[in-house]
């Protein structure tokens, strides 16, 4: 897992599978601090060394956010027991009506990569927050916007003090618009244009799989990511075996 300090209230922890990102947000407040972990890396090793990191910089976890309801983002808890996951009222509604997704696909990914882990995915209590709407965190607010499109729920996360955009599985360096399960192609290209100024208006973009971005570069994948939805043309970057796959299961949901 590789660990960058973004800002001084901000920590990007990455995923050495699929880059998956894990943001770490401290509020303003310096007197009472407090932190929110933002979705999760996937290795039980990585998970182990998460409650460590925190403790390294003096934050206290207080609580975790998902940007989205795919397995892959929910596995603070593991890390984090005791706390409560917030994510978006649409999230919540598709974990509680089908936890056993998330579950089932966690122990089907084990299976196939030999992953040991102490025990099952437990979501533990969920916390549904209206979106667009606020957070409260240390002396500030998290800002939370709609993104459907790659599953039917979910939401990006700004943290306006840092500058920093948090956007779950949009305008990745390494993934082609992956319209899963649920997704659509128009609520994505929909997603997008209300990302757009909130890219442009951002310091350092946190995809959810990939490298953190600068607004310029995060505009122009987000350009090709339109394009690619459009056309069907696959970005020149982003070709690979693996992409191709994504591209023919978008193709039934098209
Ligand atoms: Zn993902």
């Amino acid at each position: 897992m590789r660990v960058i300090a973004l800002t001084e209230d901000v920590l990007v922890c990455t995923s050495a599978f699929w880059q998956t990102t894990c943001t770490v947000v401290r509020g303003p407040d310096r007197e009472a601090p407090e932190a929110f972990v933002i979705d999760s890396p996937v290795l039980p090793d990585e998970l182990e060394a998460l409650p460590g990191v925190l403790e390294h910089v003096g934050w206290p976890c207080s609580g975790l956010l998902a940007t989205h309801g795919d397995w892959d983002h929910l596995l603070g808890r593991t890390a984090f027991p005791g706390s409560a996951l917030g994510c978006a009222e649409t999230t919540a509604a598709r974990l509680t009506g089908s936890m056993g997704d998330a579950v089932r696909e966690l122990r089907e990914f084990d299976d196939e990569h030999y992953v040991e882990r102490k025990g099952p995915l437990q979501l533990g209590q969920i916390q549904a927050l209206p979106v667009p709407g606020k957070v409260e965190i240390g002396g500030g607010e998290l800002e939370l916007h709609p993104t459907e499109g790659h599953v039917p729920e979910g939401m990006a996360i700004a943290v306006p003090w840092a500058g920093v955009l948090v956007v779950g599985d949009y305008v990745s360096p390494v993934e082609i618009p992956w319209i899963s399960e649920g997704g659509s192609r128009s609520a994505y290209v929909a997603t997008l244009g209300r990302l757009l100024p909130l890219i442009e208006a951002a310091e350092h973009i946190v995809p959810g799989h990939g490298v953190v971005l600068d607004p310029v570069r995060a505009a122009a994948i987000l350009r090709e990511d339109l394009h690619y939805l459009e056309t069907g043309e696959l970005p020149l970057t982003r070709r690979s075996p693996a992409q191709r796959k994504i591209d023919a299961e978008n193709r039934g949901r098209w």
